[in-house]
Protein backbone atom coordinates (compact mmCIF):
# COMPACT_ATOMS: atom_id res chain seq x y z
CA UNK A 1 0.00 0.00 0.00
CA UNK A 2 1.50 3.63 -0.90
CA UNK A 3 2.52 5.27 1.81
CA UNK A 4 0.91 9.06 2.68
CA UNK A 5 2.57 11.07 4.64
CA UNK A 6 1.68 13.72 6.84
CA UNK A 7 1.18 17.25 5.05
CA UNK A 8 1.57 19.49 7.70
CA UNK A 9 1.36 19.07 11.52
CA UNK A 10 -1.98 17.74 13.60
CA UNK A 11 -3.82 20.25 16.30
CA UNK A 12 -2.49 20.42 19.70
CA UNK A 13 1.10 19.46 18.57
CA UNK A 14 3.42 22.28 18.81
CA UNK A 15 4.23 22.76 22.11
CA UNK A 16 6.35 25.54 23.46
CA UNK A 17 7.68 24.03 26.68
CA UNK A 18 10.26 22.21 27.77
CA UNK A 19 9.13 19.47 29.80
CA UNK A 20 11.81 19.36 31.80
CA UNK A 21 11.37 15.72 32.87
CA UNK A 22 14.54 15.17 34.51
CA UNK A 23 13.95 18.11 37.31
CA UNK A 24 10.23 17.40 38.14
CA UNK A 25 12.16 15.25 41.33
CA UNK A 26 14.32 18.07 42.14
CA UNK A 27 12.63 19.76 45.01
CA UNK A 28 15.06 23.15 45.30
CA UNK A 29 14.24 23.67 41.30
CA UNK A 30 10.38 23.35 41.53
CA UNK A 31 10.22 25.27 45.22
CA UNK A 32 11.84 28.11 42.95
CA UNK A 33 9.62 27.69 40.39
CA UNK A 34 6.76 27.86 42.54
CA UNK A 35 7.76 30.89 44.00
CA UNK A 36 9.18 32.80 41.27
CA UNK A 37 7.18 36.09 40.12
CA UNK A 38 7.81 35.15 36.52
CA UNK A 39 5.92 31.75 36.75
CA UNK A 40 2.75 31.49 34.63
CA UNK A 41 0.14 29.56 35.51
CA UNK A 42 -2.40 27.89 32.72
CA UNK A 43 -6.01 27.72 35.15
CA UNK A 44 -8.58 24.71 34.49
CA UNK A 45 -12.03 24.75 35.72
CA UNK A 46 -14.01 21.92 34.94
CA UNK A 47 -12.30 20.99 32.42
CA UNK A 48 -12.38 24.37 30.84
CA UNK A 49 -9.60 26.79 29.63
CA UNK A 50 -9.22 30.26 30.71
CA UNK A 51 -9.33 32.03 27.04
CA UNK A 52 -10.22 36.06 26.22
CA UNK A 53 -11.38 37.19 22.35
CA UNK A 54 -13.15 34.63 21.87
CA UNK A 55 -16.72 36.23 21.37
CA UNK A 56 -13.76 37.98 18.95
CA UNK A 57 -12.95 35.49 16.85
CA UNK A 58 -9.44 35.73 17.85
CA UNK A 59 -8.96 33.77 21.03
CA UNK A 60 -6.23 33.57 22.71
CA UNK A 61 -4.59 31.72 25.83
CA UNK A 62 -4.51 33.33 28.93
CA UNK A 63 -1.62 32.30 31.12
CA UNK A 64 -1.60 34.40 34.81
CA UNK A 65 0.99 35.62 36.65
CA UNK A 66 1.75 34.10 40.56
CA UNK A 67 0.55 37.34 41.77
CA UNK A 68 -2.98 37.46 39.51
CA UNK A 69 -3.77 33.73 40.10
CA UNK A 70 -3.23 33.98 44.13
CA UNK A 71 -6.82 34.11 44.84
CA UNK A 72 -7.52 31.35 42.68
CA UNK A 73 -4.59 28.96 43.78
CA UNK A 74 -6.61 29.51 47.34
CA UNK A 75 -9.50 28.36 46.06
CA UNK A 76 -11.85 25.77 47.90
CA UNK A 77 -9.63 26.62 50.86
CA UNK A 78 -6.93 23.06 49.85
CA UNK A 79 -4.13 23.01 52.12
CA UNK A 80 -2.82 21.41 48.72
CA UNK A 81 -3.90 22.78 45.63
CA UNK A 82 -4.08 20.55 42.53
CA UNK A 83 -0.89 21.91 40.83
CA UNK A 84 0.97 20.73 38.16
CA UNK A 85 4.54 21.85 36.76
CA UNK A 86 3.77 21.75 32.63
CA UNK A 87 7.61 22.73 31.85
CA UNK A 88 9.70 25.93 30.92
CA UNK A 89 8.69 28.18 28.62
CA UNK A 90 12.17 29.80 27.21
CA UNK A 91 13.13 30.03 31.15
CA UNK A 92 10.01 30.66 32.37
CA UNK A 93 8.22 28.10 34.08
CA UNK A 94 4.55 27.22 33.08
CA UNK A 95 2.19 25.66 35.69
CA UNK A 96 -1.39 23.91 35.66
CA UNK A 97 -3.56 24.60 38.18
CA UNK A 98 -7.43 23.44 38.96
CA UNK A 99 -9.60 25.56 40.60
CA UNK A 100 -12.73 23.85 40.14
CA UNK A 101 -13.44 24.24 43.74
CA UNK A 102 -14.67 27.43 43.02
CA UNK A 103 -18.20 27.72 42.21
CA UNK A 104 -17.31 30.71 39.97
CA UNK A 105 -13.66 31.47 39.71
CA UNK A 106 -13.72 34.17 37.13
CA UNK A 107 -14.28 36.92 40.05
CA UNK A 108 -11.43 35.70 41.86
CA UNK A 109 -9.39 36.90 39.24
CA UNK A 110 -8.42 39.92 37.88
CA UNK A 111 -10.40 41.96 35.67
CA UNK A 112 -10.10 41.21 31.48
CA UNK A 113 -8.91 37.63 32.12
CA UNK A 114 -11.41 36.54 29.92
CA UNK A 115 -13.68 33.64 30.78
CA UNK A 116 -13.16 29.84 30.35
CA UNK A 117 -14.03 27.58 27.49
CA UNK A 118 -13.99 24.41 25.48
CA UNK A 119 -10.68 24.23 24.31
CA UNK A 120 -11.72 21.69 21.66
CA UNK A 121 -14.10 24.39 20.31
CA UNK A 122 -12.18 27.44 19.75
CA UNK A 123 -8.64 25.48 19.55
CA UNK A 124 -8.78 25.10 15.59
CA UNK A 125 -8.57 29.40 15.87
CA UNK A 126 -5.13 29.29 18.70
CA UNK A 127 -1.94 29.47 17.94
CA UNK A 128 -0.84 26.03 17.59
CA UNK A 129 1.66 26.06 20.97
CA UNK A 130 -1.23 27.88 22.70
CA UNK A 131 -3.51 25.52 21.89
CA UNK A 132 -1.08 22.24 22.93
CA UNK A 133 -0.30 24.02 26.23
CA UNK A 134 -3.72 24.32 27.40
CA UNK A 135 -4.61 20.43 26.34
CA UNK A 136 -1.53 19.41 28.10
CA UNK A 137 -2.65 21.87 31.15
CA UNK A 138 -6.29 20.13 30.35
CA UNK A 139 -5.13 16.23 30.16
CA UNK A 140 -3.18 16.44 33.36
CA UNK A 141 -5.28 18.08 35.35
CA UNK A 142 -7.92 15.69 34.92
CA UNK A 143 -5.57 12.81 35.46
CA UNK A 144 -5.30 14.35 38.28
CA UNK A 145 -8.24 14.79 39.85
CA UNK A 146 -9.57 11.68 39.02
CA UNK A 147 -6.76 9.78 40.81
CA UNK A 148 -6.73 10.53 44.34
CA UNK A 149 -7.24 7.37 45.89
CA UNK A 150 -4.80 4.48 45.30
CA UNK A 151 -6.39 1.62 42.70
CA UNK A 152 -4.15 -0.78 44.64
CA UNK A 153 -5.74 -0.57 47.83
CA UNK A 154 -7.53 2.87 47.92
CA UNK A 155 -6.02 4.79 50.89
CA UNK A 156 -5.29 8.81 49.26
CA UNK A 157 -2.30 9.79 47.05
CA UNK A 158 -0.49 12.25 47.23
CA UNK A 159 1.26 14.47 44.44
CA UNK A 160 5.20 13.30 43.32
CA UNK A 161 7.10 15.07 40.56
CA UNK A 162 5.79 18.22 40.62
CA UNK A 163 2.40 16.85 40.36
CA UNK A 164 3.32 14.56 37.43
CA UNK A 165 3.11 11.59 39.37
CA UNK A 166 1.03 10.38 42.35
CA UNK A 167 2.46 8.30 45.16
CA UNK A 168 -0.01 6.04 47.32
CA UNK A 169 0.10 6.89 51.04
CA UNK A 170 -0.16 3.59 52.36
CA UNK A 171 1.40 0.82 50.00
CA UNK A 172 3.34 3.19 48.23
CA UNK A 173 1.77 2.53 44.64
CA UNK A 174 3.34 4.90 42.08
CA UNK A 175 0.23 6.18 39.48
CA UNK A 176 1.50 8.24 36.32
CA UNK A 177 -0.48 9.95 33.98
CA UNK A 178 -2.48 7.95 31.15
CA UNK A 179 -2.60 8.14 27.73
CA UNK A 180 -5.17 5.73 25.92
CA UNK A 181 -4.45 4.95 22.43
CA UNK A 182 -6.92 5.53 19.85
CA UNK A 183 -6.49 4.34 16.30
CA UNK A 184 -8.13 6.45 13.52
CA UNK A 185 -8.34 5.06 9.76
CA UNK A 186 -9.23 6.06 6.64
CA UNK A 187 -10.17 3.13 4.76
CA UNK A 188 -9.74 3.76 0.79
CA UNK A 189 -9.96 0.99 -2.03
CA UNK A 190 -9.22 1.72 -5.29
CA UNK A 191 -10.71 5.56 -6.17
CA UNK A 192 -13.06 5.15 -2.97
CA UNK A 193 -13.03 5.79 0.61
CA UNK A 194 -15.25 4.81 3.64
CA UNK A 195 -17.01 7.40 5.58
CA UNK A 196 -19.55 6.63 8.40
CA UNK A 197 -22.06 8.91 10.16
CA UNK A 198 -21.66 8.12 14.26
CA UNK A 199 -24.48 7.60 16.72
CA UNK A 200 -22.69 10.30 18.48
CA UNK A 201 -22.34 13.10 15.67
CA UNK A 202 -24.29 16.25 16.32
CA UNK A 203 -24.59 16.79 12.70
CA UNK A 204 -26.56 15.23 10.64
CA UNK A 205 -24.84 15.32 7.93
CA UNK A 206 -21.59 14.62 8.85
CA UNK A 207 -19.03 11.91 7.85
CA UNK A 208 -15.83 10.70 8.96
CA UNK A 209 -13.18 8.24 9.63
CA UNK A 210 -14.04 4.88 11.56
CA UNK A 211 -12.30 5.07 15.13
CA UNK A 212 -11.99 3.42 18.13
CA UNK A 213 -9.83 2.76 21.15
CA UNK A 214 -6.90 -0.04 21.29
CA UNK A 215 -7.84 -3.08 24.06
CA UNK A 216 -5.23 -4.74 25.81
CA UNK A 217 -2.66 -6.98 23.54
CA UNK A 218 -3.67 -6.06 20.44
CA UNK A 219 -1.16 -4.15 18.03
CA UNK A 220 -2.61 -0.89 16.72
CA UNK A 221 -2.82 -2.57 13.09
CA UNK A 222 -5.12 -5.57 14.89
CA UNK A 223 -7.03 -3.11 16.29
CA UNK A 224 -7.96 -1.22 13.07
CA UNK A 225 -8.28 -4.28 11.57
CA UNK A 226 -10.91 -5.18 14.14
CA UNK A 227 -13.04 -2.15 14.71
CA UNK A 228 -13.43 -1.75 11.18
CA UNK A 229 -14.59 -5.20 10.59
CA UNK A 230 -17.35 -4.53 13.62
CA UNK A 231 -18.69 -0.95 13.20
CA UNK A 232 -18.90 -2.07 8.89
CA UNK A 233 -18.38 -5.56 8.57
CA UNK A 234 -15.21 -4.37 5.86
CA UNK A 235 -12.02 -6.67 5.48
CA UNK A 236 -9.23 -4.58 6.03
CA UNK A 237 -5.42 -5.80 4.96
CA UNK A 238 -2.68 -3.64 4.61
CA UNK A 239 -2.90 -0.50 7.08
CA UNK A 240 -0.17 2.04 6.87
CA UNK A 241 0.64 4.98 9.97
CA UNK A 242 -0.02 8.35 8.68
CA UNK A 243 0.34 10.71 12.31
CA UNK A 244 -0.53 10.97 15.47
CA UNK A 245 -2.64 13.72 17.35
CA UNK A 246 -3.18 14.04 21.32
CA UNK A 247 -6.27 14.00 21.66
CA UNK A 248 -6.06 14.87 26.24
CA UNK A 249 -10.13 14.87 25.93
CA UNK A 250 -10.12 13.08 28.60
CA UNK A 251 -7.21 11.23 28.11
CA UNK A 252 -6.63 9.97 24.30
CA UNK A 253 -3.42 9.59 21.74
CA UNK A 254 -5.18 9.72 18.10
CA UNK A 255 -2.86 7.19 16.03
CA UNK A 256 -4.26 7.66 12.76
CA UNK A 257 -4.01 5.00 9.92
CA UNK A 258 -4.66 4.70 5.95
CA UNK A 259 -6.30 1.10 5.32
CA UNK A 260 -6.61 -1.07 2.55
CA UNK A 261 -10.15 -2.77 1.92
CA UNK A 262 -10.37 -6.01 1.21
CA UNK A 263 -13.99 -6.94 0.80
CA UNK A 264 -16.53 -3.78 -0.23
CA UNK A 265 -19.85 -4.96 1.20
CA UNK A 266 -21.26 -2.57 4.25
CA UNK A 267 -23.26 -4.06 7.43
CA UNK A 268 -23.24 -1.33 10.11
CA UNK A 269 -23.78 -1.84 13.79
CA UNK A 270 -26.36 0.38 14.85
CA UNK A 271 -24.93 0.94 18.67
CA UNK A 272 -22.00 2.81 16.78
CA UNK A 273 -22.77 3.67 13.05
CA UNK A 274 -26.08 5.15 11.49
CA UNK A 275 -24.88 5.00 7.74
CA UNK A 276 -21.32 4.53 6.58
CA UNK A 277 -20.74 4.43 2.60
CA UNK A 278 -18.13 4.55 0.37
CA UNK A 279 -17.24 8.21 -1.08
CA UNK A 280 -15.43 8.78 -4.27
CA UNK A 281 -12.68 11.43 -4.58
CA UNK A 282 -14.77 13.94 -6.61
CA UNK A 283 -17.67 13.57 -4.12
CA UNK A 284 -14.63 14.11 -1.33
CA UNK A 285 -13.75 17.35 -3.37
CA UNK A 286 -17.02 18.83 -3.12
CA UNK A 287 -19.17 17.50 -0.40
CA UNK A 288 -21.81 20.16 -0.77
CA UNK A 289 -22.53 18.85 -4.30
CA UNK A 290 -22.71 15.15 -3.04
CA UNK A 291 -24.94 16.51 0.73
CA UNK A 292 -22.53 15.34 3.41
CA UNK A 293 -20.17 17.36 5.34
CA UNK A 294 -16.37 16.66 6.17
CA UNK A 295 -14.93 16.65 9.68
CA UNK A 296 -13.35 19.94 10.93
CA UNK A 297 -10.37 21.38 9.37
CA UNK A 298 -8.12 20.58 12.49
CA UNK A 299 -9.09 17.22 13.22
CA UNK A 300 -6.83 14.19 12.06
CA UNK A 301 -10.08 12.25 10.14
CA UNK A 302 -9.76 15.57 7.94
CA UNK A 303 -6.11 15.64 7.36
CA UNK A 304 -6.01 11.30 6.67
CA UNK A 305 -8.67 12.62 4.09
CA UNK A 306 -7.46 15.29 2.11
CA UNK A 307 -3.94 13.62 2.48
CA UNK A 308 -5.66 10.29 0.61
CA UNK A 309 -6.93 13.07 -1.87
CA UNK A 310 -3.35 15.00 -2.24
CA UNK A 311 -1.36 11.99 -2.62
CA UNK A 312 -3.22 8.69 -4.27
CA UNK A 313 -2.78 8.00 -7.56
ZN1 LIG B 1 -2.05 2.02 47.75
Amino acid sequence: MLTIPASRPNAYTGSPLDRVSDRRDDADFVAAALASKESLIAPVWRSKSLLRGVEEGAPEAVLLTREAAEAVLMAGGHDQSTWALLGLNGGTPVFAVDCSAAEDPLPLLPEGMGAFHDLRAVAGLLPPGEASMLAHARGLMHWRTRHRFCGVCGHTCEPRSAGNAMACTNCNAQHFPRTDPAVIMLVVNGDECLLGHSTRFPNSAMYSTLAGFVEPGESLEEAVRREVKEETGVTVGACQYHSSQPWPFPASIMLGFHAEALSREVTIDPAELRDARWFTREEIRNPEAAGFLLPRVDSIARRLIEDWLEHAP
